[in-house]
């Protein structure tokens, strides 16, 4: 079993790549921010809650978002492995994720970061609202927002898995072959 973590800024392409690379292993792409809109699109009670937050660019609190990770890994199984994309984003998911994945005997085994400067990544989430219709994608105050939250709350992850010696980082701008290529060797030439 391989599982990976995607990690990045918003807009930094982690879906884009994670759906790319999947393949590549064979591995279950779960999208916490993907399932927090479909959840809301079918009007669920998650759905209604999560939107709360996600509206303005917030995190979704952590007890949500976990047990609601939880019963995605859990109907995936058994499986290659993961590619987690858009978590853990704060210090409690990412031990959750260690407990859950240990009380099944697994780990995980690489954090690969995808790294923009936040000039870049303003342009394209400001460009990608043109045509997603996400909320929290049309305005600069709520794409800033977003970048708050992931300096107060995702960015200590990085350290919390560089103790690990988990983390690796590469540049995440380029075309898109051209990134998941870069991906694929970092993720070859680690495991
Ligand atoms: P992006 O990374 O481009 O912001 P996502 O689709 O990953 O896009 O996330 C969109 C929103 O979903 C986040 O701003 C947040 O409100 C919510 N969300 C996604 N993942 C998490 C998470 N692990 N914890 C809390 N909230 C989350």
């Amino acid at each position: 079993m391989l599982n990976i973590v995607i990690f990045g800024k918003p807009g930094s392409g982690k879906g884009t790549q994670a759906s790319l690379v999947k393949d590549n292993y064979d591995l279950v792409h779960v999208s916490t921010g993907d399932v927090f809109r479909k959840n809301t699109s079918q009007g669920t009670e998650l759905g209604k809650v999560a939107v709360q937050f996600m509206s303005k660019g917030e995190l979704v609190p952590d007890e949500i978002t976990i047990s609601m990770l939880k019963e995605e890994i859990k109907s995936f199984m058994p499986c290659n492995g993961f590619i987690f994309d858009g978590f853990p984003r704060t210090i409690l998911q990412a031990e959750s994720l260690d407990d859950l994945l240990k009380s099944m005997e697994l780990k995980i085994d690489l954090v690969v970061a995808l790294d923009v400067d936040n000039k870049k990544l303003i342009e394209r989430l400001l460009k990608r609202g043109k045509t997603s219709g996400r909320s929290d994608d049309q305005s600069e105050e709520k794409i800033n927002k977003r970048l708050e939250e992931y300096d107060n709350k995702t960015k200590p992850l990085i350290n919390f898995y560089k103790i690990q010696e988990k983390f690796i980082s590469i540049n995440g701008v380029g075309e898109f072959n051209e990134v998941t290529n870069r991906l694929i060797s970092t993720i070859d030439s680690k495991i």
